[in-house]
């Protein structure tokens, strides 16, 4: 064995062991139990950062752990390669974006094999290969045939900059959630997959989703939001453009008689009618559509209207109130109309203060000194009505079923569950991206592209003009024949969370080329037992993935409802307080780092520095001394195999000891370990013991990672103390301390355990080698100390022989001088004796 420490010559070793033996490829084996831990895939950049390292670091952690748990482990890896940001860069390099994707990947994929991770290589996938997109469009024509895609023209969230369309999910703060620009308002025929037909089971699913962190549930739970209410409609005094009545729906009818305005969106019909014949109304309506936007920002954004002149009668009271437009109200939310109770919602008490609208009390706190001061801010709470006529007193349950009655006798208002999820709108207008596999034939018909004729090939030599996709200004790509007439295809493509919805399936049959899954092969190893990746996915990808794999499953091609069981969300690495980037300056690359310690030291570093989801906080000290504690631990194994095995000779010399002469196929802890061990040699075995019972615990069931390392850390300093290589004994238990930490570090520092299992005698690799257990009997602590009591009350303390029966602690207790003294001559009536804890004497 090398006294020193060499990670490149070491890490070059190991992976090159792995790449021979195919160690990571795996098939299905029903005699085993499966584990399939999955990180989320890169999107491929160019360069792996520090947030990448620490992603995969930890499914790779959770991935050999559970190999050495005797699991059949499946760890894949692919690219998530279709995007907006190939096209960017293709543009800025005179490239084309299939050109700068591979090249990416290739050099990523380098990057990935040189920090060792145990991934599946031969299943890799990347997104933007035909034999992948194929069957998405395959899937999306079955969406269609069933009712589940559809076109419509409808306003959408447009990056001017990008050119696009986004998604509800991708629009944050108001702005674009890749560029940043802030998103306008467009109306365009855009394809949606019907996710609001499985908001319920995707709500009520949430349930059993016992091993997410709560947080991502919370968000899923508050984005689907679903709510109890009414729908009812306000009549209009004079009909406009044939309309005579203006839906709303509401949670809170226990406020109706507080209505004082109703406010509806720019894209209202009525809006629209009306501009037509005024001017300024069509300017609002313009401005409204140029800085609007996301619906969760309706509620802090300036509040903005203009009066219609239209007048609405109140449907029990009969009252007459203003209509407006009001830049807060969207039209795909609801009816594109609301209500408006100035006194009791807050959004609708601004507008009112900045139109100059009636602010109108009609719920009453039920506790009298909760503050209710309509002058400063509407009173939002529930409570009990007041000026609302023959409802005055009722509270907020009573209230909305005797409102829902009236209203329901004069044929006006439905109880109604809404949610406030949308239909997924999947069309995107770059080029970039998976053909939507549609045709449309001259009379503006559509038809799915026949199976057959899939895929719909994106073009990928293709010359980047600005940022006009190819295959839009292609009219050779776009047109085509189909059963002997003319169509064209549909030149939008995919949304890229499309590919990332399903990928996590395919790879239990990358291969496959007849069919999207292969429900034998998939079934076995879904779901996704682990899935680890940022929270900033906790309502875009993980909820489109619980989405889609609801879609597979009606398809018959999986069977379990939903997709990952046990949801890991890490935090971000973080160096002098602020989130890593490239304008900030302050990246460390990862490659550099590999270069000068290892990928075994920034391994350590990553999963040492905090708990998997806390920010980490860079540290080059920490680095240094995750390196520190390699060579120490190399410098232990080294110092023990080179001066150890010279005691004795090899007949009487620790392998002997350690498993009878045959270490390979005998267990790792061999039961000749026998009672003829000192305090010494005792204590090291009782502390490697502790140690894989307490690393076992954190790797498995909480996960805290660091504190596993940590442990490890202590059972080298006692390995370091207790040492003793005067005897044959001695030598074992040293040995059995090092294998201990070997086997626990193999998950975190793969190459360096892999070497060290080797010098410590071994002929089969670490990543074969079983998980320690614990041997209750080292655990055993040789005395215990008792407590004694009389009647009750401590008298004493003793240490006795931690296996001493009943009746030794019973007779032990009577014979203390300190319970002699307690009993005072009396009677003893009773002893009553809790083994290891204490033995009480009742005497009087
Ligand atoms: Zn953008």
């Amino acid at each position: 064995m090398d006294e020193h420490y060499d990670a490149a010559r070491i890490e070059a070793e190991a992976q090159d062991f792995w790449e021979r033996n195919a160690s990571f490829r795996v098939t299905e084996d029903p005699s085993r139990p499966k584990f399939y831990c999955l990180s989320m895939f890169p999107y491929p950049s160019g360069r792996l950062h520090m947030g990448h390292v620490r992603n995969y670091t930890l499914g790779d952690v959770v991935a050999r752990f559970q190999r050495m748990q005797g699991r059949n482990v499946l760890q894949p890896m692919g690219w998530d390669a279709f995007g907006l940001p190939a096209e960017n860069a293709a543009i800025r390099h005179d490239t084309a974006p299939a050109r700068w994707t591979w090249a990416n990947i290739d050099y990523m994929r380098a990057q990935l094999k040189r920090l060792g991770f145990a991934y599946a290589w031969d299943r890799e996938i990347a997104t933007c290969t035909p034999s992948y997109y194929r069957w998405e469009q395959w899937f999306f024509t079955r969406l269609y045939e069933k009712g589940l895609a559809y076109k419509k023209v409808s306003a959408v969230n447009w990056c001017p900059n990008d050119q696009t369309v986004l998604a509800n999910e991708q629009v944050v703060d108001g702005c674009c959630w890749r560029c940043d620009t802030p998103v306008e308002r467009r109306e365009i025929p855009q394809w949606f997959i019907r996710i609001t037909a499985y908001a319920e089971e995707l709500l009520a699913d949430l349930d059993t989703l016992e091993h997410w962190p709560e947080q991502v549930r919370t968000m899923q739970r508050n984005w689907i939001g679903k709510s109890r209410g009414i729908e009812m409609s306000f009549a209009l005094a004079e009909p406009l453009a044939g309309i005579d009545r203006i839906p709303i729906y509401t949670t809170r009818p226990d406020t109706l008689f507080g209505v004082t305005y109703l406010a509806i969106a720019g894209e209202h019909p009525l809006a629209k009618a009306l501009a037509a014949t005024r001017p300024e109304l069509a300017e609002f309506i313009a401005e409204c559509r140029r800085s609007s936007v996301a619906e969760a920002d309706m509620a802090t954004m300036t509040k903005k209207g203009i009066d219609t002149g239209l007048k609405a009668r109140h449907p029990l009271s009969g009252r007459e109130v203003p209509v407006w437009v009001a830049n807060f109200v969207l039209m795909d939310y609801g009816t594109g109309a609301v209500m408006s109770v100035p006194g009791h919602d807050q959004r609708d008490w601004e507008f009112a203060r900045a139109c100059g609208l009636p602010i109108e009390q009609v719920i009453a706190p039920l506790d009298p000194a909760t503050p209710c001061d309509l002058e400063r801010e509407a009173f939002t709470d529930k409570g009990r009505l007041i000026h609302s006529g023959a409802f005055d007193g009722l509270g907020f349950e009573q209230a909305f079923d005797a409102i829902a009655a009236a209203l329901a006798e004069r044929g006006n208002g439905e109880v109604k569950l809404n949610y406030r999820l949308r239909d997924w709108g999947v069309s995107r207008q770059r080029y970039w991206g998976a053909p939507i596999p549609m045709l449309y034939l001259a009379d503006g018909a559509e038809i799915p592209v026949p199976a057959e004729r899939l895929p719909v090939l994106l073009p990928e030599d293709v010359e980047m003009n600005g940022v006009q996709s190819p295959i839009k200004a292609d009219p050779a790509w776009r047109r085509t024949q189909i059963d002997g007439v003319t169509a064209e295809h549909e030149t939008d493509t995919f949304d890229t969370f499309m590919e990332s919805s399903w990928y996590y399936a395919r790879f239990t049959c990358p291969d496959l080329g007849t069919a999207m899954l292969d429900p034998a092969r998939a079934n076995y190893w879904l779901p996704v037992d682990q899935y680890i990746g940022g929270i900033e996915h906790a309502i875009l990808h993980l909820l489109y993935a619980r989405f889609f794999h609801k879609l597979l499953r009606d398809e018959g091609l999986v069977a379990c409802d939903e997709p990952f069981t046990r949801l890991l969300c890490q935090g971000m690495v973080l160096k002098d307080g602020a989130k890593m980037s490239k304008s900030k300056g302050n990246t460390v690359d990862p490659e550099a780092l590999i270069e000068r310690y290892g990928a075994d030291t920034v391994r350590l570093f990553m999963m040492f520095a905090a708990p998997p989801e806390q920010t980490l906080e860079w540290s080059d000290e920490g680095v240094a001394g995750a390196s520190r504690f390699l060579k120490r631990l190399w410098k232990a194994v080294h110092s023990h195999v080179e001066n150890g095995v010279g005691v004795e000779n090899a007949e009487n010399g620790v392998r002997v000891h350690f498993s009878s002469g045959k270490m390979d196929s005998d267990p790792i802890f061999s039961p000749i370990f026998n009672a003829s061990f000192d305090d010494n040699q005792r204590e090291l075995r009782r502390k490697t013991h502790e140690t894989i019972a307490k690393v076992s615990d954190d790797y498995g069931r909480r996960q805290t990672f660091n504190t596993a390392i940590a442990a490890v850390m202590e059972l080298l300093n006692e390995i370091g103390k207790r040492a003793d290589r005067s005897s044959a004994p001695g030598l074992a238990v040293e040995r059995e301390a090092l294998e201990a930490a070997v086997l626990l570090l193999a998950p975190v520092v793969p190459h360096a355990c892999h070497a060290l299992w080797q010098a410590l005698g071994h002929d089969t690799a670490v990543i074969d080698a079983p998980w320690p257990q614990a041997d209750a009997s080292a655990l055993r602590r040789n005395t215990i100390e008792l407590v004694l009591q009389v009647n009750g009350k401590l008298r004493a303390r003793i240490d006795v022989p931690a296996e001493a029966p009943r009746e030794d602690l019973e007779r032990l207790a009577l014979a203390d001088p300190n319970v002699q003294r307690f009993i005072d001559g009396k009677a003893v009536r009773k002893v009553i004796v809790v083994p290891g804890k204490l033995v009480n004497v009742v005497s009087g």
